[in-house]
C-alpha cells in the first residue's frame, strides 16, 4: 500500500528559509525571501491594514455566511479598476469578467483551468512561459493539462531583457499560441521591457493573434506607483490584445497567508463576458465552491474608500522606496567602496522585489557556505531582505566571490 509513492523533493524555497533558521551564525542574511521585510528584518503589517482590520472587526454587520462563488463583488470590482484603470474602456462596455482566487497563484491555476477547458486550440495545449519564470508555473500549467514551452527572456551576457529571442519567439510561435508574460517586477530577474519595447511587444502579439496571459504580482511594488506598474496591461487592453491578468494582493498589500486574489478576463464582447463567467463560475464552485472573504474584504475597504486608498499608496511607497534605497545603497558599496570587478549597474536597473546579481551556481553556494548568505543557486537575491544592518556585510562577502 502506497509503495509506489515516491517521495517527492522539498521546494527549495521553502527548503532555503529552514536551513537559514536553523543557522545559528548572528551575521547570517536571508535573500531567498519573498516577503517585504523591514530595516529591522521584521514582517511588516501594512499601517493602513491596521486600521480596516479594527474596522472590520467593529462592524457589527460583518457575519461569516459564504461570498458569492465568484467572490465579494464590491471587492473584484474595485480590483478590476485597480489593474485596468479607474477609466479603462473595457470596464464601460461591461466586458471584464472577474472573479475572485486563493491570491495569485489561484488566479494562475483558473486561468489555467479555463484556457485547457475552453481555449480553441489549433494544435496541443501549451503555453510559452519566459526563460527563466517564476518556478511553480511550469506545475500550475502542467496540473491542468497545458504543456508547458518557454521563450528567451533573459541574456546572461548583458543581465538584462533578451529582447531579440523574445520578439524572435513570438514571431515564430504558431498563431494564437498563449504567451504567459509577467506584467511587471518580473520574477525571477526584475528585468521588465521599456514602454517602447512592450509598443514592439503588443504589434507582433496582435499580428500573429496570439494570447496573453498576463500575471500582476507586484502592481505597485516595481516603482512604488499602482498606475505606472499597470501600464503594460492597461496598454495591450487598449490595443485590443486578447488577455487574462491574474491580480495578486500577497506584496502589494502585505497579505499573503490571507490569499487574496483576482482573475480578469479581457473578451471583446459583453456576451462573451457573460458566458465566460457563467463558465468560471462553473470551475470555481467545483474547486473551492466560494473564496475566502476576510481579506477580500479588507482590500474592499481599502480600494473603496478614498482616504485609505491613499494611506495604502503611501505604504506601498514606504515598501518600494525601502528597495529602491537598498539597490542604491549596494551599487555604491560594490561600485565606488569595494571596486568589485565587473559593472554592477543592473542592480540598479532592476526592478522589484527581486535581482539576478549575474552570479554563478558556485559563487551563490559560495556565499552561503563562507559566509552564512541564503540565496537560491541562480544568483537571485531577494533585496527585501537587504536592509541598512546586513548590506555593507553582504556586500563585502559579494566582492570575495567574485574575486574568486
Ligand atoms: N506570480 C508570480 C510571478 C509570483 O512571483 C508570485 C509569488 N511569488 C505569484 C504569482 C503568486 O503569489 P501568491 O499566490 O502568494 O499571490
Amino acid at each position: 500500500t502506497w509503495d509506489s509513492v515516491p517521495l517527492a523533493p522539498p521546494d527549495s524555497i521553502f527548503k532555503l528559509t529552514a536551513t537559514y533558521k536553523s543557522d545559528t551564525f548572528p551575521q547570517k542574511v536571508n535573500l531567498g525571501v519573498g516577503a517585504y521585510r523591514d530595516d529591522d528584518n521584521k514582517p511588516w503589517v501594512l499601517p493602513v491594514v491596521k486600521k480596516v482590520n479594527e474596522i472590520l472587526l467593529n462592524d457589527p454587520a460583518v457575519d461569516h455566511e459564504y461570498l458569492p462563488i465568484t467572490g465579494l463583488p464590491e471587492y473584484t470590482a474595485a480590483a478590476a479598476k485597480l489593474i485596468l484603470g479607474a477609466d479603462s474602456p473595457a470596464i464601460k462596455e461591461e466586458r471584464v469578467v472577474s472573479v475572485q482566487t486563493i491570491s495569485g497563484t489561484g488566479a494562475n491555476h483558473l486561468g489555467a483551468l479555463f484556457l485547457s477547458r475552453f481555449y480553441q486550440w489549433d494544435g496541443p495545449k501549451q503555453v510559452y512561459l519566459s526563460d527563466p519564470t517564476w518556478i511553480n508555473h511550469f506545475a500550475i500549467f502542467r496540473n491542468v493539462g497545458i504543456e508547458p514551452l518557454t521563450y528567451p527572456y533573459y541574456d546572461p551576457k548583458t543581465i538584462g531583457l533578451d529582447y531579440t529571442g523574445f520578439i524572435g519567439s513570438l514571431e515564430s510561435a504558431t498563431p494564437r499560441s498563449v504567451f504567459l508574460i509577467h506584467a511587471c517586477a518580473h520574477n525571477p530577474t526584475g528585468v521588465d521591457p521599456t514602454k517602447d519595447q512592450w509598443k514592439k511587444i503588443a504589434d507582433v502579439v496582435l499580428e500573429k493573434k496570439h494570447y496573453v496571459f498576463f500575471d500582476s504580482a507586484y502592481q505597485g511594488f516595481a516603482s512604488g506607483d499602482l498606475d505606472n506598474d499597470a501600464w503594460a496591461v492597461r496598454y495591450f487592453v487598449e490595443r485590443g490584445v486578447p488577455l487574462l491578468i491574474c491580480q495578486s494582493f500577497a506584496k502589494n498589500a502585505g497579505l499573503y497567508g490571507e490569499r487574496v486574489g483576482a482573475l480578469h478576463v479581457v473578451p471583446p464582447s459583453k456576451d462573451a463576458a457573460n458566458r465566460i463567467k457563467s463558465q468560471l463560475s462553473v470551475l470555481q464552485r467545483s474547486e473551492i465552491s466560494n473564496p475566502p472573504a476576510y481579506g477580500a474584504r479588507l482590500v474592499s475597504l481599502i480600494l473603496n474608500d478614498p482616504a485609505l486608498f491613499e494611506e495604502w499608496k503611501r505604504d506601498i511607497r514606504t515598501m518600494a522606496g525601502r528597495i529602491i534605497d537598498m539597490r542604491k545603497e549596494l551599487h555604491e558599496l560594490l561600485t565606488e567602496k569595494f571596486k568589485t570587478p565587473g559593472n554592477w549597474d543592473h542592480i540598479i536597473n532592476q526592478i522589484g522585489m527581486f535581482s539576478f546579481t549575474g552570479i554563478s551556481t558556485d559563487q551563490s553556494l559560495a556565499l552561503t557556505e563562507k559566509a552564512h548568505i541564503y540565496l537560491t543557486t541562480n544568483g537571485r537575491i531577494s533585496m527585501a531582505g537587504l536592509n541598512s544592518h546586513n548590506v555593507h556585510y553582504f556586500a563585502e562577502n559579494l566582492d570575495k566571490v567574485v574575486r574568486g
